[in-house]
């Protein structure tokens, strides 16, 4: 298959392990890999969505695994095998699991910030070294794609410790890139802005309840920041990630790709 964004034949049949794969961002990437052709393992702590997101892929081209809580050493290496039992070593990783919460500074308590730093930092060392050894023994073709974020890039109010977090995803990102330049495996990060997602609806919910301004207020006030005045669509995330996976991509390595209208212009 010829692909607008590049040559993705190459990635027909490969296996594609996606953690937080059932919702937003997650199930945009499973869909658009499993369609061109990957096996995708679609890793995620709960089954329901997880199942959902299969669904719409091909006949075989997904395996699910629920309670893949990527906090959790044992459950990362549980899921793991299961995903290699079925479609054999991993050799493309989306580290996309992520959460955010917002608070002042110095209300930020340190069960928040250390939940904070687990669950979107510590996340993808965890997730990233369990699945090195796969994408070592494939060698080059290999690729790591963190979902990073702008706030990974520059600094946004009341949320310290996600900016922290999203900061140190990119300084792996780098830092792997690399250790492993020579082994012909790339490693990104992706960083979106404000994208139409459950975790950006919820937010959205959060400050009309808390504030009582109308969805379109809101909307207006998160969207000020982008140039082209608009949420991203979870599935331009979703091209990105397989421009990067592509061959073509070969050279594109430790690099922090903000995907965000313009808003953000440093690297
Ligand atoms: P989302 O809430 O739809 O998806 C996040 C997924 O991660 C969910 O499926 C959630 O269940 C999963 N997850 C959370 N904690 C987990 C854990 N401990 N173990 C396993 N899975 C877990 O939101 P999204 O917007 O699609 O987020 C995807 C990624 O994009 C996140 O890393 C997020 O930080 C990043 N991001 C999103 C935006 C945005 O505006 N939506 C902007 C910048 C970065």
């Amino acid at each position: 298959m010829r692909d607008a964004m590049g040559d993705l034949d190459a990635i027909a049949g490969r296996h594609v392990l996606v953690t937080g794969a059932g919702s937003g961002i997650g199930a945009s990437v499973a869909r658009r890999l499993g369609r061109a052709g990957a096996r995708v393992t679609l890793a995620g702590r709960r089954e329901a969505p997880l199942r959902a997101v299969a669904a719409d892929l091909p006949d075989g081209a997904a395996h699910v695994v629920a309670g893949f809580d990527v906090t959790d050493p044992q459950a990362i290496a549980d899921g793991l095998a299961g995903a290699r039992a079925a479609f054999g070593p991993v050799s493309i990783l989306v580290n996309n699991a992520g959460a955010a919460e917002t608070a002042p500074f110095g209300r930020t308590s340190l069960a928040q910030w250390q939940s904070v730093i687990a669950v979107d930092l510590t996340s993808v060392f965890l997730v990233t070294q369990a699945v090195l050894p796969d994408l070592e023994a494939g060698g080059a073709g290999g690729r790591i794609v963190n979902i990073a974020s702008t706030a990974g890039l520059v600094g946004y109010r009341y949320v310290s410790a996600y900016c922290a977090a999203k900061h140190g995803v990119i300084g792996l990102t780098r830092s792997l890139a690399l250790e492993l330049a020579r082994t012909g495996i790339t490693v990104n990060a992706i960083c979106p802005g404000y994208t139409d997602t459950p975790l950006v609806r919820e937010a959205i919910a959060a400050i009309i309840a808390k504030t009582g301004r109308t969805e379109a207020e809101v909307l207006a006030e998160m969207t000020a920041g982008n140039p082209q005045r608009r949420l991203v669509d979870p599935d331009e995330m979703a091209e990105t990630v397989a421009w990067v996976v592509s061959p073509g991509a070969a050279s594109i390595n430790g690099q922090a790709i903000a995907v965000a209208g313009g808003e953000v212009m440093v690297g």
